[in-house]
C-alpha cells in the first residue's frame, strides 16, 4: 500500500543522511518530492535522478534553510512546480561540538540558526497555502540530546529542545486547521553527521544502545513516513523517540 500516494512534500537537507533517507522511502510511496541543500550540487542532482526512477515528480533546490526570505522563496517555488505543499520536513542541520569554556559566539548562533531558526522560516513559509488547503502535515527533525542534554553539544542540544517547544505550540494553534506537527528525536543514527566520531566513541554508544546498534536513515524515514501520512491523523503535538529504546 502506498501511503503518500500524488502528496506534494518539501525536505530541507536531504542531498544525504536522514534527509536522503527519508526522501527515498516517500517516493517509494507515491509522494511528489521537493527537496533542498546548501552546497552538495552533484548529489543533489543524483538524487533527482533516483528519486524520479519510481515514477515521482522530485526537484532540488539550492536554499539556505536559515534565512528567512530564501524560505518564502523556496515555499513560492514549490507551489508553483507543484500546486501544493501538504507535507514539509524541517531535517536540515549540523553540529559544531565544543565544551562551552571553548565554544565561540559564532559557533553558538550558526548552530540555533541552522538547525531552530529554519524550523521557524520553513513553516512560517508554508502557513498560507496550508491554512488555504486547512490540510498539513509538519515534521521537525529534534534529537535524543533537545530531551536529555549532552556534554559538548549545549548549543546543539538548546536547539534541539527549542525545537520540540516550537512545535508543541504549532501543533495547539494550527490544530483547529487540521494541520498537525510533531517532532522526531533520533538517537545515535549512523550518517555523515556521526562518521566523524571515532570508532572507540562509536562502539560505546552502541553498547549503551538497548537495541545494542546504531539507527539506520530508514529507521528515522519510516516514523516519518507516519507522521506524514493519514495513518497518524489522530498525533499531534508529539516528541517522538526513535532511538532504540536509548531513553528509556
Ligand atoms: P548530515 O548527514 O550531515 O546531512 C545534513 C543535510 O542538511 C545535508 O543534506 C546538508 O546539505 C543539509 N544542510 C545543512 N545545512 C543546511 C542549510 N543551512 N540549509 C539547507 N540544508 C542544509 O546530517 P544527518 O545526520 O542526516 O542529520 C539530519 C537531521 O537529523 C539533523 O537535523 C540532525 O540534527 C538530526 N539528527 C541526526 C542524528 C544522527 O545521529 N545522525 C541524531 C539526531 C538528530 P549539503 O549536503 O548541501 O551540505
Amino acid at each position: 500500500m502506498k501511503l503518500l500516494e500524488g502528496k506534494n512534500v518539501i525536505i530541507t537537507g536531504a542531498s544525504r543522511g536522514i534527509g536522503k533517507g527519508i526522501a527515498e522511502v516517500f517516493a517509494k510511496h507515491g509522494a511528489n518530492i521537493a527537496f533542498t541543500y546548501r552546497s552538495s550540487d552533484e548529489k543533489a542532482k543524483a538524487l533527482e535522478d533516483e528519486l524520479s526512477a519510481n515514477g515521482c515528480k522530485a526537484k532540488g533546490y539550492k536554499s539556505d534553510a536559515s534565512d528567512f526570505d530564501a524560505a518564502q522563496q523556496l515555499s513560492n517555488d514549490v507551489m508553483n512546480d507543484f500546486g501544493s505543499i501538504d507535507v514539509l520536513v524541517n531535517n536540515a542541520g549540523i553540529t559544531k561540538d565544543g565544551l562551552l569554556m571553548r565554544m565561540s559566539e559564532k559557533d553558538f548562533d550558526i548552530v540555533m540558526s541552522i538547525n531552530m531558526k529554519s524550523v521557524f522560516n520553513m513553516t512560517k513559509a508554508v502557513l498560507r497555502p496550508m491554512l488555504k488547503a486547512r490540510a498539513g502535515s509538519i515534521i521537525n527533525m529534534s534529537s535524543v540530546v533537545g530531551v536529555k542534554g549532552n556534554i559538548g553539544q549545549a548549543n546543539y542540544s538548546a536547539s534541539k529542545a527549542a525545537i520540540n517547544g516550537f512545535t508543541k505550540s504549532t501543533a495547539l494553534e494550527l490544530g483547529s486547521r487540521n494541520i498537525r506537527c510533531n517532532s522526531i528525536a533520533p538517537g545515535f543514527i549512523e550518517t555523515e553527521m556521526t562518521g566523524n566520531l571515532s570508532e572507540e566513541t562509536v562502539k560505546e554508544w552502541r553498547e549503551q544502545i538497548p537495541l545494542k546498534r546504531g539507527g539506520s536513515t530508514v529507521d528515522i524515514a519510516n516514523t516519518t513516513l507516519f507522521l506524514a501520512s493519514d495513518m497518524s491523523s489522530y498525533v499531534t503535538g508529539q516528541v517522538i523517540n526513535v532511538c532504540g529504546g536509548m531513553l528509556t
